[in-house]
C-alpha cells in the first residue's frame, strides 16, 4: 500500500552504493507501492517516467546532494499527481449554497454530511441538513441525531418514499429558515430497482434542486472500481468535487486518484475516522509529505530551498563583481539574504563569512536589512537605477514614505556609496573583492 512509500524513502536514504542503482531501486519500490494501493497503472508509469527524466536532466544547486534533489523531484511529482499545488477552495463562492452528496451505500455519505455541516458551522455559516435517503432503514434517524448533536438545522420526512420531493421541499424550507448552506444526504442504493434506477433518481433530484455543487463521496479502500463508479455518477450528475473517506482505515487510497482522473474534479476533503471531528481539508502537499515521511522530507525540502536561495545570491554577487551596482541590485541581494533563513545560518553556508560574524552582528544585520528594504521600497524606479540622483530632498521624501528617520536613509545611501567606492578600488583584485562582497551579509 501507500505506506510502503515511506519505507522506500528510508531505504533510499540509508542505502550506500551508486546513486543510479539507488534511484532505480527506489523507483521500483515506488511503483510497487502505488500499484498495490490501486493507483491506475497508466498514472504510475507516467509518474515514474517523469521522475526518471527529471532526475537525469536537472542539476541540484551547489551544496545539495543528488539524493536530496531526487527526493525533491519525487515529492513534487507526487504532489502533482494528488491534485497539484493549491489547497482546495472550500469557501462557497456565494450563499445560499446547496451541496448534494452522492456515492454508494456505506461510502460514508451520512457521516460526511454531518462532518461537512460541522465544518461549515465552525466557519460561521448557518447550515441545514436534508435527509433524502429513503431506502436505508434508519437513515432518517441517523442524520437527525447527528444534526442535533452538532447543532444544525434539519429537514426530513420520516416514512416518505419520495426522495426527490423531500430534497426539493427540504432545500426550500431550510433556505426559508435562513440556512446559508444546505447539504443534501442521498441514498447509495435503490430499495427495489437496479443501480440504473439509483443514478436515474440522482439525476432527477439534481434537476429538481439544482445543487451548486455535487460532491462524490468515496471510500478510500474502494480501489480500481472507483474509476467506473465515479464516471457513472459523473454522467448522471456532474461531479464538482470529491471527498475520500476512511483514510484512517487503509494504506490504499490510490483508488481516489482514479476518481479524480475520471471526473476531472479535485479532492476537497478527507475523512480520517468515524467521529464528526475526524475530517480535514485535503492538502496535497501535506498528504504527500506524510506519504514520504514528514520528518525526512521536510528537512530535505527546507535545506534545498536555502541552497537555491544561496545560489541566487551568488549570482547577484557575480553580477556585482562585473561592476554593476545600483539599488535595484542591492535590493535583490538583501532580499535573497532574507529568504535564505536566519542570517546566522546563511552566513555559515557562505564559505569564509560565517567565521567572521558574531551572533550580535548577525542580529543587528537582520533588523537593518528589513529597514533598508522598506526604504528601497519607497524609492522610484529612477532612484533605484540611478542612486546618484538621490539628494537631500529626495532622501526626506523617501524617509517619510518608508516611515523611518532621515538618518536611516542617509545611512543606507552612505553604505551604498562606500560599497561602490570599494568596488571601483578593488575591481582588479577579484579574489579579495569576492570576499568583501560576501561580507555584505555582515552589515
Ligand atoms: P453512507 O451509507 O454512505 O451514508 O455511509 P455512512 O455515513 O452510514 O457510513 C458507513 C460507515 O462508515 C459507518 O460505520 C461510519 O461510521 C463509517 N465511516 C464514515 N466515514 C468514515 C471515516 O472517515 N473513517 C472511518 N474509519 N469510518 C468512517
Ligand atoms: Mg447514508
Amino acid at each position: 500500500g501507500l505506506d510502503a512509500i515511506r519505507d522506500a524513502v528510508r531505504k533510499f536514504l540509508r542505502l550506500s552504493g551508486p546513486y543510479e542503482r539507488a534511484v532505480e531501486e527506489f523507483i521500483r519500490d515506488l511503483q510497487r507501492a502505488l500499484l498495490s494501493a490501486d493507483v491506475n497503472v497508466r498514472l504510475v508509469f507516467d509518474l515514474t517516467r517523469r521522475i526518471r527524466e527529471r532526475a537525469l536532466k536537472e542539476k541540484p544547486p551547489p551544496g545539495a546532494s543528488r539524493r536530496d534533489w531526487f527526493l525533491k523531484i519525487v515529492y513534487e511529482e507526487l504532489v502533482k499527481l494528488f491534485g497539484g499545488d493549491r489547497e482546495p477552495e472550500v469557501k462557497p463562492p456565494y450563499t445560499p449554497y446547496v451541496i448534494m452528496l452522492v456515492g454508494v451505500q456505506g461510502s460514508g455519505k451520512t457521516t460526511t454530511a454531518a462532518k461537512l455541516a460541522l465544518f461549515y458551522k465552525r466557519m460561521g455559516y448557518k447550515v441545514g441538513l436534508v435527509a433524502a435517503d429513503v431506502y436505508r432503514p434508519g437513515a432518517y434517524d441517523q442524520l437527525r441525531q447527528l444534526a442535533e448533536r452538532i447543532g444544525v438545522m434539519f429537514y426530513g420526512e420520516p416514512g416518505s418514499r419520495d426522495a426527490v420531493g423531500i430534497a426539493t421541499r427540504g432545500v426550500k424550507e431550510l433556505k426559508e429558515r435562513g440556512a446559508n448552506i444546505v447539504i443534501v444526504d442521498t441514498a447509495g442504493r435503490h430499495g427495489y430497482g437496479s443501480e440504473v434506477a439509483l443514478l436515474e433518481e440522482m439525476k432527477r433530484m439534481s434537476e429538481a434542486i439544482k445543487p451548486d455543487e455535487v460532491m462524490l463521496v468515496i471510500d478510500a479502500a474502494m480501489g480500481q472500481k472507483s474509476f467506473d463508479l465515479a464516471k457513472r455518477f459523473h454522467e448522471a450528475t456532474p461531479i464538482g468535487s470529491i471527498i475520500v473517506t476512511k483514510m484512517d482505515g487503509t494504506a490504499k487510497g490510490g483508488g481516489a486518484l482514479s476518481a479524480v482522473a475520471a471526473t476531472g474534479a479535485i479532492i476537497k476533503f478527507i475523512g480520517t475516522g468515524e467521529d464528526v471531528e475526524e475530517f480535514e481539508v485535503f492538502n496535497p502537499r501535506r498528504f504527500v509529505s506524510r506519504l514520504l515521511g514528514m520528518g525526512d522530507i521536510e528537512g530535505i525540502l527546507e535545506r534545498i530551498k536555502r541552497l537555491e536561495a544561496a545560489e541566487e545570491f551568488e549570482k547577484t554577487v557575480e553580477e556585482m563583481l562585473e561592476g554593476k551596482l545600483n539599488f535595484r541590485i542591492l535590493y535583490r541581494q538583501l532580499r535573497q539574504l532574507t529568504r535564505m533563513g536566519p542570517l546566522r545560518k546563511v552566513l555559515q553556508m557562505l564559505p569564509g563569512v560565517g567565521l567572521a560574524v558574531t551572533d550580535e552582528i548577525a542580529k543587528l544585520g537582520e533588523e537593518k536589512i528589513r529597514k533598508w528594504l522598506a526604504i528601497m521600497d519607497s524609492m522610484t524606479y529612477e532612484e533605484l537605477d540611478h542612486p546618484e540622483i538621490i539628494d537631500k530632498s529626495r532622501m526626506r521624501r523617501i524617509a517619510r514614505g518608508a516611515g523611518v528617520e532621515l538618518d536611516d536613509v542617509k545611512e543606507l545611501v552612505n553604505y551604498y556609496r562606500n560599497l561602490q567606492r570599494m568596488l571601483r578600488r578593488l575591481k582588479k583584485q577579484k579574489g579579495a573583492l569576492e570576499r568583501l562582497l560576501r561580507n555584505i551579509g555582515g552589515v
